[in-house]
């Protein structure tokens, strides 16, 4: 019998601890941190995110089956930056007490460096929290998620190294490239006009200007004097093309696109990923792939530009 234990001990103890600990529980927002935590877990921890695609991430209100998801969690990992208030609020509520909530936007940027502007006024006090359509703060959105995986499963911290690392490198060949192709596109055009404020991070990383975007603060459509506005600046910056937002279908910026004789393309996403689960599309470098292509061809540049980049 003794002999048993202790032929049971050392097989327990030859065991990777691994497959001895439960699967860490963490728990997402949006689709491009959901697959980011992917990304760097590589299938190690479990991943749930809690707001559906094609949904309004600024205005999303969780359900109880959400309380459920975050009650059971390990781990919670946000964008911050007020973009998911009442998750977070709720997540205080009834998360267990050591369990961290980390705010990946407000561990990127300090807040001298957040932006302020039409869709997030400053008085509002809530800053423009798309930092991820810029690539390199992207980068650094990998590795505070890898920081805080690691300190959670320490026994997985150089399997957290090893993916990050991987994915960062192919995520750094995608900030080139969409640097290469916003150079492609004629410098007189290289400005946009979108609906959903969620390029503010994107256009100085990649040398373009948001001259304007057009949703308010309240997520409405603009009023008659806003649109107004946006038709006198189109005309005088003779932009050849408008945005649109998958997740924000907006009839005025069709009837603004009109009005002024430029293109309306509602093809724009932050937070929806093109393609069906399993495509290597469905996916954050995906999404920003389409997007610069969708960019460089509306504003008169070459989209091949972004053919040179492989997904493996
Ligand atoms: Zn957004």
């Amino acid at each position: 019998m003794i002999k048993f234990f202790l032929g049971l001990g050392l097989i327990l103890a030859a065991f990777p601890t691994t497959l001895l600990a439960a699967p860490l529980k963490v728990v997402t927002t949006v689709a491009p941190i959901t697959d980011m935590v992917m990304q760097v877990s590589g299938g190690n921890v479990e991943v749930v995110g809690v707001i559906p695609q094609g949904r309004n991430s600024h205005t999303f209100e969780p359900s109880p089956s959400d309380a459920k998801i975050l009650v059971a969690a390990d781990l919670i990992i946000v964008n911050g930056l007020h973009l998911e208030t009442p998750i977070i609020n709720l997540a205080e509520k009834v998360k267990r007490k050591a369990v961290p909530i980390v705010k990946l936007g407000n561990a990127t940027l300090r807040s001298s460096d957040w932006k302020y502007d039409f869709s997030f006024p400053k008085e509002k006090g809530n800053p423009n929290p798309h930092l991820w359509p810029n690539v390199s703060l992207a980068q650094r959105y990998v590795s505070v998620i890898e920081k805080a995986l690691s300190k959670q499963r320490p026994d997985l911290a150089s399997t957290f190294e090893k993916n990050a690392n991987k994915y960062k490198k192919k995520l750094h060949k995608l900030d080139n490239l969409i640097s290469k192709c916003m150079a492609n596109i004629p410098p007189k055009n290289r400005k946009l006009i979108t609906y959903h404020d969620s390029f503010a991070y994107f256009a100085p990383r990649y040398a373009m200007k948001v001259i304007g975007a057009v949703q308010p603060a309240d997520f409405a459509e603009p009023s008659p004097k806003d649109v107004a506005r946006m038709i006198l600046q189109i005309r005088k910056e003779q932009v050849p093309a408008i945005f649109g937002s998958e997740v924000f279908p907006s009839t005025v910026l069709a009837q603004i696109a009109k009005e002024t004789g430029t293109k309306y393309i509602n093809k724009l996403r932050d937070d929806s990923f093109p393609g069906k689960p399993g495509e290597k599309e469905h996916s954050y470098i995906g999404m920003m792939y389409l997007n610069t292509e969708t960019i460089t061809e509306a504003l008169g540049g070459d989209k091949k530009c972004m053919r040179k980049f492989n997904y493996d």
